[in-house]
């Protein structure tokens, strides 16, 4: 079957390949026809080298498709189903889960040294234990989530990362106050996300920040009441809380630079989420005394920052009810051929979301 694959951490272009086979069918296994997938900045992250990802490797973790068949003792789905990829599956039985925070289960990483696919070559592994990037996948049980018949494939994609991620960063994480000031830094699919889930919650200034005209302009779309590159966010602090910061701000690039930045623009005691997923080495300074006088709350958010699967129905159910535009996050489509031009739009930042139709 067909893949895209990455030969070497670092290399920029994926090789489309027609000799590639999902493994690991058994027990407990499921085998996903793969329909679409939405290309996340974290595959460009791990194709760098940011996030620790063996190789060669198959990108994409935020998929959707149809069960060809299961391994004994899966009951949750059938062949025939359609299920969202996810790539952070619950175990139901780890501390972490019985807190209602499945989002920090580590059952998923477990398999993190074991290849998702092989070729002629060798072994080849999946992004995130999936691999979306190709026609079909094996994954475990609770990877795939069985949805509605009425989410497209496409929407349901975006659902598997982005979305659950931007979303619940501003619904579960930050809770954001019906009134209040808020800034997004970093205005792609997540970022979006971020200012729908803040437009949801009732705030009432959500300043978008981004590079990108193209974006600004989405960003104003999707909720955001006003949208600034970076040179004008100390302005447009200035402006709107009076100089006194945002009561939160949405880090949504992943760098200590931007997170420095998004620290400096939250007002004294106000609220700093995290959801950019950054590197290993990269470090953000902040003193002790600020940290103290200041009384600014960091709240890092791993995947939506609350119960995975009820982020999804949720998500679902704001979505048919028009309280959310998932449809228009959907900036470019493409076949898996034109994969390496799709990389591309994302490093210019001229696409939200690149759906992969497979
Ligand atoms: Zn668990
Ligand atoms: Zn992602």
């Amino acid at each position: 079957m067909r893949a895209a694959v990455l030969h070497e951490i670092g290399q920029d272009k994926l090789e489309i390949l027609d000799d590639v086979e999902a493994v690991g069918f058994g027990p407990g296994r499921v085998r996903i026809r793969v329909r679409a997938t939405g290309l996340c900045h974290s595959d460009l992250s791990a194709m760098g080298g940011v996030l620790p990802q063996p190789a060669p490797f198959v990108p994409g973790h935020e998929g959707a498709g149809e069960v060809l068949e299961v391994g004994e003792g899966v009951t949750r789905v059938k062949p025939g189903d359609r299920v969202v990829v996810c790539w952070l599956p619950a175990c139901g039985a780890c501390p972490a889960c019985k807190r209602g925070q499945t989002e920090l289960c580590l059952a998923g990483f477990m398999n993190a040294g074991t290849p998702n696919f092989k070729r002629p070559g060798g072994d080849v592994f999946g992004f995130a234990g999936t691999g979306t990037f190709a026609e079909e996948v094996v994954v475990d049980a609770g990877c795939a989530v069985p949805i509605p018949d009425d989410v497209p494939f496409d929407i349901a994609a975006l659902i598997g990362c982005g979305v659950t991620t931007g979303l619940g960063a501003a619904l579960n994480t930050a809770d954001v106050e019906a009134g209040s000031s808020v800034a997004v830094i970093g205005c792609g699919g997540v970022g979006v996300s971020a200012i729908q889930g803040a437009r949801l919650k009732g705030a009432a200034e959500i300043v978008a920040v981004d590079p990108v005209a193209s974006r600004r302009e989405a960003a104003l779309e999707f909720g955001a009441t006003k949208a600034v590159s970076p040179e004008e966010l100390a302005d447009a602090k200035q402006q709107i809380t009076a100089g006194e910061g945002f009561d939160y701000v949405f880090e949504v690039v992943g760098r200590s630079t931007t997170a420095r930045t998004a620290y400096e623009t939250t007002r004294r005691g106000g609220t700093l989420v995290v959801v950019g997923a950054g590197a290993l080495d990269d470090f953000l300074q902040l003193s002790m005394f600020e940290l103290f006088f200041d009384e600014k709350r960091i709240l890092p958010s791993m995947y939506g920052g609350g119960d995975v699967l009820h982020s999804y129905e949720r998500t679902i159910a704001l979505w048919r009810a028009g309280r959310i535009d998932l449809a228009g996050l959907i900036t470019h489509r493409v076949p898996l051929t034109e994969i390496n031009e799709a990389l591309d739009q994302m490093r210019t930042g001229t696409a939200l979301r690149t759906c992969i139709e497979i």
